[in-house]
């Protein structure tokens, strides 16, 4: 059995247990060894039943007394036994289990596991685990891992697969020797695998995550090595200048532009004429204004009489672009053409032929633009905005698009990190700080609150609705979890339909929804027909709602201070008072001070800089960062210094060029970077 191996290739996975694998992101061994777990549950201490506290994983010692019944309630069949200690009795309840029936006797004495509850009067357990008392003995403080699943995936069938690959397949040779695993303080490779899925405690999990993070940065820096380098090879086929064009647009410019645009600006002049094709990151805080930005370069390039692409992560936001910038060119003689998903077949032929042709020089969509069977006449700049940089494979499908020649690169970002940061991550690119916003904007008025203060903020957004704005309400979670007592999508929007009336139109927005249902809630918001939008984090991505003036984030505490910072942006984006609530459920003080530096600051950078200071190692399964920085095991904030330390590392390690390919990242099992 080969690592690369199909997760079928092991015994008792059958085409049914794969594909509910693949739901959750594993198809071969290595995938699989990397679902690391969510969490680790210990086995708790055994207690007596006069100490159980309901709604916590308890165990306790009880002796079975009388017999079991089973009951069939709506087709499901729940087996009854009561069960005691010297200190009282607990009800003993599984679902669908009927067969335990014949193994419940009275008398018989075990350790019960699982969540405590009372139900009309009673203390019960349900579907609890059953486990020898001596058995328990050995069990006790012992990590179990917990995975995230999906339905009809149990945790024990993945933990099964783990333990056999772990067992049968041979891991490729370690990159690291012995001695730099030493100096690094680091585990080996097959070694770190059993340590994160089978820790003897929480040091040990974190010692072996500290190692996979390790090689996930390692890889990823040496693939942006790689980017450099063939980036810093690539000629300029499309020497392009300044010309008049730009200066007619900027006259027709509402506004000034800002210090931070002018001096992009003038940076991606200066590459576009140089001898090497452009290779930039423009990296602004929210609002700081890139749109305009990419607008003035694509102008520069269509007055040269090349044509230039904007791919933007979502068709709503690529829709978004079409509708300003063609308004914003309309008078300039500049053909504009939209390509995306959701359009007619018809349509979509009608906007390839004028890309094809060349009548269209401004050409915006999603990122299918370079997947898709689109040819250019001439494509001189492509640019992607709150996206990804392009990879290896999508910087080949861009030439390719081009007769081979490289066109020009402008990449947008919108998550201020630190500069130390930036140059590790962004290594292949140049960079331009935008860290200014427009003049004219009121700084957005932000508080931290708790749910005491849920009744105002609710007047309050129906106040903003009733003069005529609208109201973004973000919380963690789609739907209601056992595990997690944090608000959800689906039960918010019932409760605030409620208490804002009949008047006021929530709709409802969350990852779990089709693209389709997505963008149709996404337009509804943004051509202002619904009021309230109660979502999950998909919304922070680039969304420019200006007439949008509230934010209320539930369960604040519960995000990453640089993602709270993203969703922010989303308001405060027209000329009217904007205002963020940050609703903080923890009554921790820690969360608290955490909360109060947005509450300080509108500026992402400080945000950024602040976050890298306040987190340390220590939060292994803290706060994940979104979008286009996450990484599957390593947080650039969280993990900062092994960041650094994996960058080091790759220094001291030559580049080998072609060769590189010799330690891709298939062979050890982190091929989905870059
Ligand atoms: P982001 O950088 O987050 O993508 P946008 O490009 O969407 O920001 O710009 C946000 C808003 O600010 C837009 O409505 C845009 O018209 C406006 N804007 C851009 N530059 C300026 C400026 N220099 N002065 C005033 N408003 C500006
Ligand atoms: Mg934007």
């Amino acid at each position: 059995m080969e690592l690369s191996d199909d997760i079928t290739s092991l015994k008792g996975i059958g085409d049914r247990t794969a594909a509910l694998f693949r739901r959750v992101g594993v198809c071969s061994l290595w995938d699989l060894l990397n679902h690391i777990p969510a969490d680790y549950s210990k086995f708790p201490e055994p207690v007596k039943v006069k100490d159980i506290v309901p709604k916590e994983k308890t165990a306790v010692r009880l002796t079975i007394r009388g017999t079991a019944n089973t009951l069939h309630v709506k087709g499901l069949s729940i087996l009854n036994v009561v069960a005691e200690d010297e200190t009282g009795t607990v009800l003993l309840s599984w679902y669908n289990m009927p067969y335990l029936k014949k193994i419940l006797h009275p008398g018989m004495t075990k350790v019960f596991c699982g969540r405590a509850d009372i139900r009309r009067d009673t203390l019960s357990l349900t579907q609890c685990q059953m486990i020898d008392p001596g058995e328990y003995e050995s069990f006790r403080g012992q990590l179990t891992p917990v995975y995230h699943l999906t339905k009809g995936l149990t945790g024990k069938t993945i933990e099964k697969a783990v333990r056999t690959v772990l067992g049968e397949c041979c891991f490729p040779e370690d990159f690291l020797s012995d001695e730099e695993r030493q100096k690094l303080d680091m585990p080996g490779l097959s070694e770190s695998f059993e340590k994160i899925h089978f820790p003897k405690d929480m040091k040990e999990a974190a010692y072996a995550r500290k190692r996979l993070a390790f090689n996930e940065f390692y890889f990823f820096i040496r693939n942006v090595r790689r980017l450099r380098d063939s980036a810093q090879k690539t000629e300029n086929a499309f020497q392009i200048i300044e010309n008049a064009l730009c200066t007619r647009f900027m006259e027709t410019l509402p506004y000034e532009l800002t210090n931070a645009q002018k001096r992009t600006y003038e940076d991606i002049i200066k590459d576009l004429s140089s001898d090497h094709a452009m290779n930039r990151l423009i990296q602004g805080d929210v609002g700081s204004g890139k749109t305009v930005v990419a607008l003035l370069a694509m102008l520069t390039v269509a007055g040269n009489g090349y044509q230039a692409a904007l791919m933007a992560p979502t068709e709503v936001l690529a829709i978004q672009h079409m509708k300003n910038i063609s308004r914003a060119v309309k008078g300039l003689g500049i053909e504009c053409a939209l390509l995306t998903g959701g359009m007619t077949e018809k349509e979509k032929r009608e906007a390839r032929k004028r890309i094809e042709e060349g009548q269209a020089q401004i050409v915006i969509g999603t990122h299918a633009l370079i997947t898709d069977l689109v040819s250019f006449k001439s494509l001189a700049l492509a640019i992607t905005d709150e996206q990804h940089r392009f990879g290896v494979g999508q910087r080949k499908a861009l030439s390719d698009k081009c007769n081979g020649k490289m066109p020009h690169v402008l990449v947008m970002s919108a998550t201020p990190i630190p500069r130390t940061l930036a140059i590790i991550i962004y290594g292949d690119l140049d960079i331009s700080v935008m860290d200014e916003l427009p003049k004219s904007r009121l700084p957005i008025k932000n508080c931290v609150v708790d749910r005491r203060y849920r009744p105002k903020a609710y007047s309050f957004i129906k106040d903003e609705v009733a003069a005529g704005h609208q109201a973004y309400v973000i919380c963690p979670l789609v739907e209601e979890s056992e595990s997690s007592d944090c608000e959800n999508v689906e039960d918010y929007t019932c409760l605030l339909r409620e208490k804002l009336g009949e008047k006021v139109r929530v709709g409802m927005l969350h990852g779990r929804m089709r693209p389709k249902e997505k963008d149709a809630v996404m337009r509804d918001f943004s051509e202002g027909n619904t009021d309230v939008l109660v979502s999950t984090t998909v919304v922070e991505v680039g969304v420019d709602v200006p007439n949008a003036t509230v934010m209320l984030i539930e369960d604040a505490h519960m995000f990453g201070l640089s993602q709270l910072h993203q969703l922010r942006g989303r308001i405060g984006r027209g000329n009217s008072q904007s205002y963020c609530i940050f609703m903080d459920n923890s009554k921790s003080r820690e969360m608290n001070e955490r909360l109060q530096i947005m509450n300080s600051t509108n500026d992402g950078f400080k945000v950024a800089s602040e976050d890298l200071k306040l987190r340390g190692p220590g939060d292994i399964f803290g706060f994940r960062q979104s979008g286009e920085l996450s990484f599957r095991i390593g947080d650039i904030f969280t993990d900062a210094k092994l960041l650094q330390l994996a960058s080091d590392f790759a220094d001291s390690h030559p580049f080998l060029g072609e060769e590189e390919t010799d330690i891709s990242n298939e062979k050890y099992g982190l091929a989905y970077l870059l």
